[in-house]
């Protein structure tokens, strides 16, 4: 018999490509999702539920109904520009819709727990690597609420016998291989749809938040990472804690950065287009840069991001971004 894994925000970006990954490992990824920010047209892989999180008693009978072995927990609200606006609506979503989960989890024995953490965690680092024990420092609603929860899984993983793997990814980009899956927030607000918005004409050029920052080239730097290697590190993490192994934090990167400049000249390399650029005034509440290094998720779960140098991770958002699309 297939496990059925609970998957929150099964019907969004990363949640969507993981809920893949779990299908093809013959599991059963069983879709929780609200549709606020998610497209019913992504979940392929498995039933769907759609429950918010903030409806316990909703989410009970998801529990009740299905079964699950095991939680992935993807669905939160992540614009950093909507949170510092709003900050009301984050800490509401994504810190009392992960009690009400852990609650019901931990009431229903479901006690191996994958969490979907970020990166914004950190907040500035000028020109460090970050490893899993760096300093943290969030500079905005979005990744404190986010750290918050990561708190809150670790207490009750001290007095209620959960288990868990939580994952701070950098920067994920491109799209499923088969292009069944990809990127499709709506607004769009990351940097590589919008700048493949520039070059099929949807947009009129790309603006880049910042020139003044003190890197190299004075834009900002990320680390992107694929889903694909995103999801797959989720699988690992859930075989992880299957098999009794220890609550662990790992972070998600490829241990190199580029500037939002050099992920435009990338764009410009693989559709062989121009771009046109308006350089603007800083993003409230980014980060100048943020590079992780992979080694301890590669040293204790075997994770190697095999398809994230950043050509690949343009040339599968670019197949995506001109065949794919969710209508619903
Ligand atoms: N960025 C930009 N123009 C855009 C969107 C993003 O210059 O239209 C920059 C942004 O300031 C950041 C980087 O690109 O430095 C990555 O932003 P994104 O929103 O993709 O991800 P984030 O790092 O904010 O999670």
């Amino acid at each position: 018999m297939k496990k059925n894994i609970l998957v929150t925000g099964g019907a969004g970006y990363v949640g969507s490509h993981a809920s893949k990954v779990l299908y093809k490992a013959g599991y059963n990824p069983i879709t929780i999702d609200s549709l606020s920010t998610g497209w019913s047209d992504s979940v392929k892989f498995g039933p769907f539920e759609q429950v918010d999180l903030l409806d316990l008693k909703k989410l009970n009978e998801v529990f009740l109904k299905h079964k699950p072995s095991s939680i992935m927990h993807f669905a939160a609200l992540s614009q950093v520009e909507e949170s510092i606006i709003e900050p009301e609506k984050y800490w509401r979503n994504n810190l009392i819709g992960s009690l009400n989960l852990l609650e019901t989890a931990v009431n229903h024995k479901c006690l191996d727990f994958v969490f979907s953490s970020t990166c914004a965690i950190y907040g500035d680092q000028d020109s460090v690597i970050i490893n899993e024990n760096t300093p943290q420092k969030p500079k905005n609603p979005y990744s404190s609420s986010k750290r918050a929860v990561e708190e809150m899984i670790h207490h009750y993983s001290i007095s209620k016998g959960l288990k868990y793997v939580i994952f701070r990814y950098f920067n994920v980009a491109g799209a499923d291989t088969d292009c069944e899956i990809g990127e499709f927030h709506n607004p769009e607000t990351h940097l590589i749809p919008l700048v493949l918005d520039a070059v099929s004409g949807k947009r009129q050029h790309i603006k880049i938040f910042g020139t003044d920052y003190k890197t190299f080239d004075g834009t900002c730097i990320r680390d992107y990472v694929h889903v694909s290697d995103i999801a797959e590190a989720h699988l690992l993490g859930l075989k992880w804690l299957n098999r009794g192994e220890a609550s662990r934090v790992y972070n998600l990167g490829t241990g190199h950065g580029f500037s939002v400049r050099e992920v435009i000249k990338c764009v410009e390399k693989v559709t062989n287009e121009n771009v046109s650029v308006l350089e603007c005034n800083r993003r409230f509440g980014d980060c100048s840069q943020l590079v992780s290094s992979s080694s301890l998720a590669n040293k204790e779960l075997g994770w190697t991001p095999i398809r994230s140098n950043l050509d690949q991770i343009i040339t599968d958002a670019w197949r995506w971004h001109q065949n794919g699309f969710y209508s619903k």
